[in-house]
């Protein structure tokens, strides 16, 4: 039997946590073997195709793990689907140990009559069209003229600020512009961005408040705003006082639409025949109808229920650990919250176990043979981190004027570039 160092490590998913946790463990195990897989054929995840394109300053997070694959610590395969080209089987038998990075791609429904209706859209969905994800690029949906955003977390916040916004707020972005020009030529006019908690206690983070507040776009009322309380904890003060400045009666009108903010909203019925036309709230012990001719919800999100991992991913836990080699990490260990550094910390305490685990002998190298024993058709179809690097510098060499890059949108044509 070969050294514990010698491990071959396979990673499902090249989004920020199976990135981190490839450092980590490379720090750790220098002589290990780590193959990062993904079924898309471009690494980084959700910061290529969640992180909004207006904030190139959070999508350059992604070079900090470009040493890890020019380096040769990791080696990166994209365009391999666990469980369409690969099996987990497959892999557990081909490597030592298998950590399940996956994420959690779909929007959870908001469970209540209604929520099928046409014109209900996930903010998921929307947020991988706006980054020109391969599956969701050619969505152009019709908003109509009044749009309901139900969730006050910092997803339903990037969808208020892309609803708010005029073409000028995308200089230097990579904005799918197809979709931004089909939105442009007939925005809402009206947007209601109804959170179920009071303002302290929503989930946004008092950054992207403030951001939205200082743009010369909207303007911003509510009924339902309470006073702060002066001895509120840090972070709910500080949420409190951005939506404070946000719906100050001071900030002036600007162009754009009317947002009306509602705190303390549980949605409890989507209205509409053949498709939506308003929300049914339960605010303060009574019912109000908003009218709505499409509906945004942004109340998290789940794994696919026919996926491989739905039911290994399905619930969130303190520790890595699966099975026998087997492990997860980031979104699908903790379930769909934090941000990127968050998954920085998941993965060092991943690391931490698996290097627990070998010291005492629960997980060793087995004379497996890693991606090299991976059948040729497998092997062939991988998509390299320098085919990657191909793809990256003919998005930026395309980019049209005023964007840093042209994503290309097509799987296909993807493979296609990235192969030269
Ligand atoms: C819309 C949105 C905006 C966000 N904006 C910010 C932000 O501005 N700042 C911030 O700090 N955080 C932001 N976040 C949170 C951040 O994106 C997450 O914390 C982080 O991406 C979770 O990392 P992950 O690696 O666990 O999952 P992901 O980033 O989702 O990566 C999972 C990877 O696994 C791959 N995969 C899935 N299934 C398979 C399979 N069967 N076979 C092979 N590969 C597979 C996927 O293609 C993907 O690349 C945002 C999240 C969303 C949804």
């Amino acid at each position: 039997m070969s050294s514990p160092a010698n491990l071959h490590i396979a990673i499902i998913g090249a989004g920020p946590s199976g990135c981190y946790l490839a450092q980590a463990l490379a720090r750790g195990l220098p002589e290990s073997s780590i193959t990062i897989f993904d079924r898309l054929a471009s690494p980084f995840g959700l910061i290529r195709y969640g992180v909004a394109a207006d904030h190139q300053h959070t999508k350059a997070i992604t070079r900090q793990f470009e040493r890890l694959f020019t380096s040769g610590a990791a080696r990166f395969a994209g365009n391999i689907e666990v469980g369409r080209d690969l099996t987990l089987a497959d892999l557990r038998e081909h490597f030592d140990a298998v950590v399940l990075a996956s994420g959690l791609s779909v929007d959870r429904p908001l469970d209540i009559p209604g929520s099928e209706l046409p014109g209900v859209f996930g903010a998921g969905e929307i947020t991988r069209a706006l980054n020109s994800h391969p599956e969701s690029a050619a969505l152009r949906p019709g908003f109509g003229s009044d749009v309901v955003v139900v969730g006050a977390g910092n997803v339903a916040l990037d969808i208020l600020r892309f609803l708010v916004k005029d073409a000028s707020g995308y200089e230097e972005s990579d904005v799918n512009d197809e979709f931004l020009a089909a939105y442009l030529s007939s925005p809402a006019q009206r947007v209601t961005l109804a959170s179920r908690s009071l303002a302290p206690e929503s989930k946004g983070d008092p950054q992207m408040i403030k951001e939205i507040a200082a743009l010369p776009r909207a303007s911003y009322t509510s009924t339902t705003l309470s006073t702060p309380a002066s001895d509120a904890e840090r972070p709910a003060a500080a949420r409190s006082a951005a939506f404070h400045e946000l719906l100050s009666p001071e900030r002036a009108a600007a162009q754009g639409p009317a947002v009306e903010i509602i705190f303390g909203a549980t949605p409890t019925r989507i209205l509409g025949a053949d498709r939506v036309t308003g929300v049914e709230f339960a605010v303060g012990g009574e019912s109000t109808v908003v009218p709505a001719t499409s509906v945004i919800t942004a109340v998290g999100f789940t794994s696919a229920t026919d996926d491989t991992f739905s039911q290994l991913t399905a619930t969130p836990a303190g520790s890595g650990r699966l099975g026998e080699g087997l492990y997860r990490t980031g979104w699908a260990k903790r379930g769909p919250s934090g941000a990127i550094p968050e998954n920085r910390a998941c993965a060092k305490s991943v690391s931490e176990e698996i290097f627990s685990d070998i010291a005492d002998g629960a997980l060793t190298a087995g004379n497996k043979p890693g991606f090299a024993g991976l059948p040729a058709a497998v092997r062939d179809r991988a998509i390299s981190y320098d085919d990657w690097l191909r793809l990256d510098a003919h998005e930026r060499s395309s980019a049209q004027t005023g964007r840093v890059r042209t994503k290309t949108s097509d799987h296909t044509h993807m493979v296609n570039i990235a192969r030269g």
